[in-house]
């Protein structure tokens, strides 16, 4: 990055701060983007490639996603450079020496993201006791064990239902990407009522019109195989999920998965987005203009970031889950009202939603950098 001012704008960032220490091999950075709602909560991706660029862009990311859970936190990130596959030893004492070195950096709170876990949490807590999404053992919730950001995308997909012409009961579900976030939306929603015809893992799709068990599903991934063993269904390429006909599409895998040359593929009703950032702007662009609701990524999954803000306050498993469900059937609602009233896209009447409650919480301080 030639120039970090090149980036700031009037919500931030307030603070880049390099760390390199060569005697370990520790090269990081944090980004403290705004704290006008609270400190800051943000994972910590550990990865050979990040950079300052990236970590200034996720920080402003979480900005915006904490905004619109309704959290009182700003946005931060932070980024290690390392193989996170490195011996656990090494790793541990990058992380460990990382919270060290952002100690007194109290704007900030430490979650996992890629290449980080609840175990590297614990250090985190252990050396500074500033982190999130800590094992149970330590006073965490375990986010992706009871399904936070599924449970959450349950009842964003029972509000946008609202907008949509048919019901949950019998509604058709595909999910790309069998993991900790597709498992437990698809459960969720077959609790309700929903039929799962097909969902996809790295190694492929498989598809039953008649409808998946998913706890035979579920079973297979426990003992560490694909879905595409599950023996009632067609086998079809890691991609054909798109092609699948269905009422609901949910992506819980890959960024950038639905972009302008795919998306006429889609032959469904609603979207609500699982994953971060699965589909490109030009192609929720699309999806609008044909008539498809597509829920944002931002509020539809931020599930498991309202997990982890609770679990800071101490709160229970049980509060968390009904927090979740308040906040996310809340934003869903005032995002599709306003997006129907106003005739713009979900993305866009969300990205002002958070906007506006962060500049209201600006307005209440003196000075936004403390
Ligand atoms: P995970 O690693 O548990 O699961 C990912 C799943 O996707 C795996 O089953 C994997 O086989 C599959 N997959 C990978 N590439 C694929 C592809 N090209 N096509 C189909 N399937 C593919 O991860 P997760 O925690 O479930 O997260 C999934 C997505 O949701 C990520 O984008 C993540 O950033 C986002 N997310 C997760 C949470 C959370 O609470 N875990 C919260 C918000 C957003």
């Amino acid at each position: 990055m030639d120039n970090i001012f090149s980036f700031a704008d009037e919500l931030g960032p307030l603070k880049v701060i390099h760390i390199h220490e060569p005697a370990i091999g520790l090269k990081g950075v944090l980004v403290v983007d705004n704290v006008a709602r609270g400190p800051s909560i943000g994972g910590l991706r550990m990865a050979p490639d990040v950079t300052t660029e990236e970590c200034v862009r996720l920080a402003r990311a979480m900005t915006f996603k904490n905004s619109a859970a309704g959290l009182p936190h700003g946005g931060g990130k932070a980024v290690l450079v390392g193989d996170p596959k490195m011996p656990l030893q090494q790793k541990e004492t990058l992380i460990r020496a990382m919270a060290c070195a952002l100690r007194e950096v109290e704007q900030y709170i430490f979650a996992p993201d890629m290449g980080t876990n609840e175990e590297c949490m614990a250090w985190v807590q252990d050396e500074i006791g500033r982190a999130v999404a800590l094992p149970r053992e330590v006073g965490g919730i375990p986010l992706d064990e009871i399904g936070a950001t599924g449970w959450g995308l349950s009842h964003v997909v029972d509000e946008s239902l609202k907008f949509c012409d048919f019901d949950i009961r019998d509604a058709r579900i595909a999910v790309q990407g069998f993991g900790a976030v597709g498992k437990h939306v698809t459960n969720f929603l077959c609790q309700d009522g929903a039929i799962p015809v097909a969902v996809s893992d790295s190694k492929g799709t498989i598809y039953n019109p008649d409808g998946l068990d998913v706890k035979k599903l579920i079973a297979l991934k426990e003992e560490g195989k694909s879905v595409t063993e599950y023996t009632d269904g067609e086998k079809h390429s890691q991609d054909a999920i798109i092609d699948i006909e269905c009422d609901i599409w949910i992506p819980a895998a890959r960024p950038d998965v639905i972009h302008e040359d795919n998306v006429h593929r889609l032959n469904t009703k609603l979207v609500v987005e699982g994953a971060n950032i699965p589909i490109t702007y030009g192609a929720e662009k699309v999806l609008h203009k044909n008539g498809i609701l597509c829920v944002p990524d931002f509020i539809a999954n931020a599930g498991g970031v309202i997990c982890a803000a609770m679990e800071y306050q101490g709160a229970t498993e049980s509060a968390a889950l009904a927090a979740i469900e308040e906040k996310l059937r809340r934003n869903t609602l005032e995002v599709l009202h306003t997006a129907e009233r106003d005739q713009v896209l979900p993305r866009d009447a969300s990205l002002a939603m958070a906007r506006k409650r962060i500049d209201r919480a600006m307005s209440f301080r003196r000075w936004n950098i403390f």
